[in-house]
């Protein structure tokens, strides 16, 4: 059965949402920057508050009550992230700072691997925390960066793809989803395509993992990776989830506290997963947030979330196209989750976004950390409103009013 819109009780989930309340510059607050960060409800600040509260401590060291706690509740954390991407194995699930963490740990890890004449295939579409460190990796080893196209709809080319990918080709990189666009990638097809010259995948899942649940096992995907923040959770955490064979071999990328097995000067040997990647005292409080905050949004459901967000998209780019000189980037609304990244034409997206953030409304105005989709549009940058299941149509009309006024006035 196909989940509708209809019954999403919107008014009961904002009150789970504090900021909410707020005003900004007399107005009251319209968040519609979700694509940079999510809001935090009230059951995470709790969550956050109760651990300073009553048992902060250091984990997996002490023997005392408080650390056994602090202990167990991070890794029934870890429990709670494995189930909800479905991992075969809680020690696949490496928690780290966040996805740009997540990243450099593969990719420094990858110079064991790689040598001059490999190559790596890096999408078009991606944010720069996917680019530069492959190019990093790419710098040291010798290895050739490919850049696998897209087309002016903002959707990757298969074809493109399909030309690049050879025997020599040993990693592709993707985001699930784009957080310039909201263009949701064919990556179950990517996955198969790469998997049969014998390449490792790793997709990107920040921008997805707030509006799609993975199942990591299905799609036989080798690394995916997210941040916390975007979902409801705390920023500085996040997940890697790898294949146990691959993080079995993959070496460890930081030395320290917690990742070893036995230390001396002649030799040290690691411990086993997922420690040997997780070297010094962790985002403890972060890391149980986390958790909370995926228990909180499975509460509401993510079929639900997907069909009231693409409603709000629906409804959105419906009333953005009332406006007769607007430009909107990226796929049909069917292919996208609920991002709008557009401009005016002869306007510049930073004036637009500041005089709607004199009205209250929060988007994002700039190249969204991927400079290379403004290059291939040309344009510095655009405005870019992108939605949460806690929006409404109500806060749509009235960023359209806002957006009339702007547009008078600059025109
Ligand atoms: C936000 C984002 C990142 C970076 O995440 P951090 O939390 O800053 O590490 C990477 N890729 C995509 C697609 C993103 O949306």
């Amino acid at each position: 059965m196909i989940k509708t819109a209809e019954g999403f009780n919107v008014e009961k989930i904002r009150n789970d949402f504090p900021i909410l309340n707020r005003k900004v510059n007399g107005r009251n607050l319209v968040y519609f920057d979700n694509a940079a960060t999510s809001q935090t409800p009230q059951q995470v600040i709790d969550c956050i508050v109760d651990y300073y509260q009553n048992y902060n401590a250091n984990i997996h060291r002490g023997v005392h009550a408080l650390s056994q706690e602090a202990t167990e509740a991070y890794e029934n954390a870890r429990r709670i992230v494995q189930r909800h991407f479905n991992a075969k194995d809680f020690k696949e699930i490496i928690l780290t700072s966040g996805t740009t963490h997540s990243i450099n740990l593969v990719a420094s890890g990858y110079e064991k691997f790689m040598t001059a004449g490999d190559e790596v295939l890096v999408s078009g579409l991606e944010h720069h925390s996917n680019i530069v460190p492959w190019q990093m990796l790419c710098e040291k080893t010798g290895a050739q960066l490919k850049v696998l196209a897209m087309t002016e709809e903002g959707v990757l080319d298969m074809q493109s793809f399909e030309d690049l990918l050879n025997f020599k080709t040993k990693l592709v990189m993707v985001n699930h989803v784009s957080n310039a666009l909201g263009t949701i990638n064919p990556i179950e097809d990517i996955i198969e395509k790469a998997h049969a010259v014998g390449a490792k995948v790793l997709v990107d899942g920040a921008q997805a993992t707030p509006h799609i649940k993975p199942d990591v096992q299905a799609l036989d995907v080798d690394y995916y990776t997210c941040s916390a923040h975007k979902i409801c959770g705390p920023t500085g955490v996040g997940m890697l989830y790898g294949k146990q064979e691959l993080l079995e071999e993959l070496p460890p990328y930081q030395g320290g506290g917690e990742m070893i097995d036995q230390v001396s000067f002649e030799k040290t040997t690691y411990a086993g997963l997922p420690n040997k990647f997780e070297a010094g005292t962790p985002n403890i409080c972060g890391g149980i947030a986390f958790g909370k905050a995926l228990d909180y949004m499975n509460s509401i459901g993510f079929e639900s979330i997907a069909a009231y967000e693409q409603d709000l998209l629906d409804y959105a780019t419906q009333r953005l196209n009332e406006f007769d000189n607007i430009i909107i980037y990226g796929p049909n609304t069917d292919a996208k989750t609920a991002v709008i990244s557009f401009n005016f034409q002869g306007l510049h997206p930073y004036d637009v976004g500041t005089l709607v953030d004199k009205m209250g409304i929060a988007v994002r105005t700039g190249h969204h950390c991927a400079q290379p989709i403004m290059e291939f549009f040309k344009i510095p940058g655009t405005i870019r409103a992108s939605f949460s299941f806690y929006n409404t149509k109500a806060e749509i009309d009235l960023f359209i009013e806002a957006l009339q006024k702007a547009n008078s006035m600059l025109l």
